[in-house]
């Protein structure tokens, strides 16, 4: 087994590393006291910067304008980016317009490319992805309430959604509606590209979540389609696809969380150093000699380690075996990495003491915006579950002594 990273991608996360330490974590400060709309034309700025550097949009197809990183290289590119809050939005691989753009690339019509996909790449506008319901579990979306009737050459929907993360300013949702609901239950909903500005289209507001609406890309919102209509070519794939399509959009994406989180556990945990060796609690004895504090240092080295090498080997596996081989592996990086994420997180934070409640450092926004980590994407008991169920099939029947 080869542990070897390219020359190239040496080269290309030193440059990405450095570009975060000197352009980005500068800017935090005002990204916790300010709108994200205010920072736009600073942050565009950046992306300009990036885009000349040539590292513009890491996994994106390059016939698109993208490096066309494959999943393994971009999870390294993920933790490097991870460690700012910023930066996947700099560098052109935020979600949630990754998973839409991937969509776009394997399903979307050569019309919806030109008009959608190619538009989003370059960072010249923003998407949103409209699945979770207001009154239905999330996590069985296939009991959905939202629907997309046919009615001349158009669909008409209606429908509550919210958690449509950066639909405040997005060009357009990819929308989940039930279209067939004659079909088998995972066959009954579609995915259809709806133009914020179609009238119905209702965003209601920017959901507040720990304290924070928030606008433009950080935030999530909450739309009522009321009678919203759009084309039938708005279609995104087959009718009654849309289920095997966003499982399709979920598993890269889960790569690119869990390693964007290695990188916010890599921040946090040289932020715990760095306060563990600095603050002296009495003379010529820093808060780092303790021995309950140098435990939490080397748990979390190794639970890092442990992540880095998960997520990587879950990446492998996706790339190399195949979506429905590597679904065991996917999920435990899904709830593994974000409970150690917590768990690190939270000890950064108590060795700042006060200072870690307060907004000075990126702990206390890492500590609230992150907690979110075990319900996305399948909560943590959903993964559980599931993964324990194939672990159980393949004892069945066996005699082990
Ligand atoms: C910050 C954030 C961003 C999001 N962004 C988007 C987005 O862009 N687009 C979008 O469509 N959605 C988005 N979501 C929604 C997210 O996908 C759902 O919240 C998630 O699927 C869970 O659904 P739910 O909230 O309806 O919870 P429910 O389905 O009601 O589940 C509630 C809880 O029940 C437990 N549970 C569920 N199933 C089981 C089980 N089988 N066994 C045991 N316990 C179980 C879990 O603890 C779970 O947290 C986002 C959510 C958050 C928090």
């Amino acid at each position: 087994m080869d542990f070897t990273v390219s020359e190239r991608m040496q080269t290309v996360l030193g440059m990405i590393t450095e570009f975060v330490d000197k352009e980005l974590i500068p800017m935090e400060p005002e990204f916790l006291t300010h709108s994200f709309s205010s920072m736009l034309p600073e942050l565009e700025k950046k992306r300009d910067m990036v885009k000349k550097m040539e590292l513009w949009a890491p996994n994106h197809p390059k016939e698109f304008g993208g490096m066309g990183l494959n999943l393994l290289d971009h999870a390294m590119v993920s933790e490097a980016l991870g460690r700012t809050p910023i930066g996947h939005f700099v560098f052109g691989c935020q979600a949630p317009d990754a998973g839409n753009i991937e969509i776009l690339h394997l399903h979307g019509t050569p019309e919806q490319k030109k008009k959608y996909l190619q538009p989003l790449v370059a960072g010249e506008i923003r998407s949103c992805f409209s699945m979770t319901e207001v009154e239905q579990p999330g996590s069985n979306p296939v009991i959905m309430d939202t629907t997309a009737v046919k009615d001349g050459d158009d669909y008409v929907i209606n429908g509550h959604k919210w958690y449509t993360s950066s639909a405040d300013g997005a060009e357009f949702a990819i929308v989940m509606a039930v279209t067939n609901p004659d079909n088998a239950k995972y066959m009954q909903a579609s995915q259809i590209i709806v133009p914020c500005n179609t009238p119905g289209f209702n965003l209601v507001r920017n959901i507040p979540v720990m304290g924070h609406a928030g606008d433009s890309w950080s935030s999530h919102g909450e739309i009522l389609y009321q009678n919203c209509r759009v084309p039938q070519a708005n279609l995104l794939g087959p009718e009654g696809g849309g289920f095997v399509i966003a499982q399709e959009r979920l598993g890269p994406g889960r790569i690119h969380h869990c390693m964007r989180w290695v990188g916010i556990c890599t921040r946090a945990f040289d932020l715990m150093c760095h306060r563990a060796n600095t603050r002296m609690m009495s003379p010529g004895k820093s808060l780092g000699s303790k021995e309950i504090i140098q435990a939490w240092i080397s748990e979390s080295a190794a639970e890092i380690q442990a992540a880095r090498l998960m997520v990587l080997h879950a990446a492998w596996a996706m790339e190399n075996m195949g979506h429905k081989e590597a679904r065991n592996e996917v999920s435990f990086i899904k709830f593994y990495v974000a409970g150690i994420m917590q768990k690190i997180i939270d000890r950064a934070l108590q060795v700042h003491g006060g200072l870690g409640m307060t907004d000075d450092t990126i702990i206390a926004f890492f500590f609230r915006h992150e907690r979110a980590a075990r319900i996305y994407d399948g909560a943590d008991e959903v993964h559980k579950a599931s993964t324990a169920r194939r672990i159980l099939r393949g004892y069945e029947g066996k005699t082990i002594r």
